[in-house]
This record gives C-alpha cells, structure tokens and sequence, in this order.
C-alpha cells in the first residue's frame, strides 16, 4: 500500500491535497531516471537547450495563476505576492535560457603548447528546498542546473509539494525530455537523506535551515559531493537619523513582515538610531496597524497565516509576558495558522528573541547610538545573509555596506533577492551563490584540457 502526504491549507487547515508520500526508494527511482536522462540532455546543442528553456518560462507564464493560487492556498501567502514569485519563476527560466551560450571556457597558452577549459555538467543534481517560497526557490535552482546541461531530482518540503509536481508536468509538456526533471515529494528525513547520501548524486543545492544544512554538509563530506548551502538569517535593518525617517519607517514592515515573516532575507532586527527612536516608532507603528492579516486569496489581504501549527507554537515561544511588546496585530477567527505582526520594543541585543532566527512576524528593536554601535550590532550573529541601511549619506551608506559581514545589502531600500544579482550567505547562513552569471559555476566543473604543440 502506498503511504500518504497530506497536504494542508493552513488558512483554512483543511486537506488541500491526498498525494504519494516518497520515501528513499521513490528517491532512488528518481535519481535512476534522472542518470539514464543525463547522456542525452547533456548533448543537447546549446541553442536547443535555450529554446527549451525559453519555452518552459513561456508555458509558465501561460499558467500564472493557476500555479499563483495553488502556492498562494498551499503556503498561506497573498495572492498578490503569489503572483510575483510565479512571474519570477518565469523570470528566472528566462534568464539562463540566455546561459547555455554563455557556458564558455578560456584558452591560456602555456610551455610548449595550449592549455583550455571546458564547462562539464555535474551529473545528477539533487535540489531540496523549503516551504516559504516553494516555487521561486526550486526555480533558482533548476533553471541554472538544466541550462548547464544537468539533470535533477527535486525534493520540495512536504509541506508544499504542490506547484513543484505541477511544474513536473509542464516540464515535459514544454518538450523537456521525460527524465531530466524529476520531483520526489516525501519527508526530508527519508526522501531527502536519501538523496543527500545517493552515490550517483553529484551535487547537492540545499535551502533550508541551517540545522538541516549542516547535517546535509556533514553527510556530503564522505564522498566529497558538491554542495551550495543557503540557510538561516537574523538580518538587521539600520536606520540612521540622518534617513528619510518617513520612509525607512513606511518601509520597515515590509522587511520583517513579508511573508508573515517566514523570510530567510527577513530584516528581523531594526537597529534604529536612538536620537529618533521615538519619532521613528510613531510612523512605524502606524505602517504596521496597515497590514491586513486574512485570507491569502483575498486580493486586500497584505500578510497570511504561518505554514503550520506546529511553526506558530515555535513562533510564539519567542513572545512571553515578560516580553516588551509595543504593539500586536489583529488576526482573524476561527481556523488557520493565524499570528498577528508584533513588534518588541526596546530588546536587549542579547535576548533569545535577538538572536534567534524566529521565521515569523516578530521584529526587535534595538536602539543604537552612533555607526560603530550600528555596525557591531549588526555583526553579533552568527548569520549573515540580507540587510538594509537607511540615511542620506551616501559615503556612510557605502563605509557601512563594506563593514557588515552579509551577503546582500540594500541601501534605503527592501530589495533582497533579483535574478540578475547573486544571493548568499556570509558567515552560517550558507555557502555558495545563487541567481546572476555566476550561478553557473555551481552547476559545473572547470575541466582543463591541455594540447602539445612542440614538433617531436
Ligand atoms: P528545513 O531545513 O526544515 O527543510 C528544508 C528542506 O530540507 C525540506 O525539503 C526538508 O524536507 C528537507 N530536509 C529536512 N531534513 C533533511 C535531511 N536530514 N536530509 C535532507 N533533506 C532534509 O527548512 P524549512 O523549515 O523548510 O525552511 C525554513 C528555513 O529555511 C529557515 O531557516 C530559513 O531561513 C531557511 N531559508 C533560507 C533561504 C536562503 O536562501 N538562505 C531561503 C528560504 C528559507
């Protein structure tokens, strides 16, 4: 008999869908056809693999919003935020469409002869991936993986398999080779390990947190499999005085609580400078009675429930009556994974609530004095991964960008993540780069050939 995953809506949490739960032999299957797949596609001519890919974008695109509701039900998000990871998922295709031209080596002439490089495709790439972004994040993976001539197996989280099986199919109905891309939903505990451990997986591209990353990273060490890692975040959000006060404070909400907060980018720390704390907090907190807390399919709702039941208990340990909340959303009634934006404020920089990655809408302030202060708060984690930097001083802005040990940064400005740009973590929020020209290098291996030219 085969096993079940339910899968669960958690605005309403009822069962959104009754699916084949896989486990370590649904996951070895899948890395046999995604090898028996890997000669073929990986001879496929490099402009023919970008008319393939082109396609795919194209018939997502075509599917926007199917896949749009079906992540914004399965996950718990706004359908209007919904709306925009599909479009980026068809944004991501359609750049590393360009890639597989782009896959270039070098040529450097050496003692008694030519030396040149080629770009060979891994193998088998296993990609596993997390619930907060189901689709954009398996995208940033599969579009560089399949345009460097790989073949994958994707583990979505269990809790949101859904658009992942239905990219499956469009995969195959935008004329990809059956085998090439090949998706195993199950438990990370047993489809995952499975695949993490699987000899004839060459590569491992992990999100998650950085718990399940180091295990991953602790099992590829044994037959030296390739691994990129993009983990957890505490990432601070600093607003100087000098700032558009305004606007760093209309901003801020949307840092910390996009996504109900499950947001590895989240700006879960607002370092604001204590000369304007108070001017600050009055326009914050008016931002943040805006949010609209309801059902994700309602086009005025800006923020959703958490993913589980489970994950709100998590949440909510981070909050006690001992806590200095300044402020509490509302939530709706009745079902659903329901956690109202709530904001701490001041928070001592060592508190667990500081520290800790809370993966929900909870933000801490914590006041600063001058840029010394700023930039050492803004480094006492043991993550590294976003940020943002508010004033209207530009050489400030750039003298801290360069101090702060993160991997990406916006200065007065929300931005995270663009297709164009790499993303990654310094520090234990990963390793590697996903996104932008350089996403390739991770889905390949530099292969140097060298040519005698002497006369013998
Ligand atoms: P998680 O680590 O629990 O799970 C991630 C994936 O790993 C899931 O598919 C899960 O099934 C699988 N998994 C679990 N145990 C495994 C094992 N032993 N072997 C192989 N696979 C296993 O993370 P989550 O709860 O789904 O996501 C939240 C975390 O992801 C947060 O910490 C967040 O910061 C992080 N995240 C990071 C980024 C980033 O780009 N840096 C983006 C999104 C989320």
């Amino acid at each position: 008999m085969t096993a079940t995953l339910t899968v669960i809506e958690p605005a309403t949490e009822a069962v959104l869908a009754e699916i084949p739960r896989a486990g370590a032999a649904e996951a070895d299957a899948a890395v046999a056809r995604a090898k028996a797949a890997f000669p073929a596609w990986r001879a496929v001519a490099p402009g023919d693999r970008a008319r393939l890919l082109h396609g795919l974008a194209h018939l997502i695109e075509d599917h926007l919003e199917e896949l749009a509701t079906l992540e914004a039900r399965n996950a718990g998000k706004p359908i209007g935020d919904a709306r925009g990871e599909i479009g980026m998922v068809v944004e991501t295709f359609a750049y590393y469409a360009a890639a597989p031209e782009r896959l270039l080596g070098d040529t450097i002439p050496v003692a008694g002869g030519l030396g040149f490089t080629v770009r060979e495709p891994l193998g088998v790439v296993a990609l596993i991936t997390p619930w907060n972004f189901p689709l954009c994040i398996a995208a940033w993976k599969l579009a560089p993986a399949l345009a460097a001539g790989n073949t994958v197996v994707l583990k979505p989280a269990e809790l949101t398999p859904l658009t992942a099986l239905r990219l499956e199919e469009l995969v195959v109905e935008a004329g990809i080779p059956e085998g090439v891309v090949n998706v195993v939903a199950g438990p990370g505990s047993t489809a995952g390990a499975r695949l993490v451990e699987h000899p004839d997986v060459a590569k491992v591209a992990f999100t998650g947190s950085t718990a399940v990353g180091r295990a991953i990273a602790a099992t590829a060490a044994q037959s030296i499999k390739r691994v990129t890692l993009e983990l957890g975040g505490k990432s601070a959000n600093v607003v100087f005085a000098d700032a558009e006060i305004e606007r760093a404070a209309a901003a801020a909400p949307g840092a910390v609580f996009g996504n109900a907060g499950q947001d590895c980018c989240a700006r879960s720390r607002l370092l604001v400078q204590a000369s304007v704390l108070d001017t600050f907090m009055d326009a914050f907190h008016d931002a943040v009675a805006e949010i609209v807390v309801g059902d994700p399919l309602d086009p005025g709702t800006t923020m959703g429930p958490l993913i589980s039941a489970a994950h709100r208990d998590t949440v909510a340990s981070f909050v006690d009556a001992e806590s200095p909340v300044s402020m509490h959303g509302e939530v709706p009634d009745g079902p659903g994974f329901w956690y109202p934006p709530t904001v701490l404020c001041p928070v001592d920089p060592g508190a667990r609530a500081a520290t800790e990655e809370i993966f929900g809408p909870v933000v801490c302030i914590i006041p600063f004095r001058d840029e010394e202060e700023a930039i050492r708060l803004a480094n006492d984690t043991i993550y590294g991964l976003s940020g943002s930097i508010w004033t209207r001083d530009g050489g400030k802005a750039l003298r801290v960008a360069r101090a702060i040990d993160t991997g990406v940064l916006s200065i007065n400005s929300n931005s995270s993540v663009r297709v164009s740009t790499p993303f990654g973590g310094f520090k234990q929020s990963g390793i590697g780069r996903e996104l932008g020209p350089h996403a390739l290098d991770a889905y390949t291996e530099t292969k140097t050939i060298y040519y005698d030219t002497q006369e013998h």
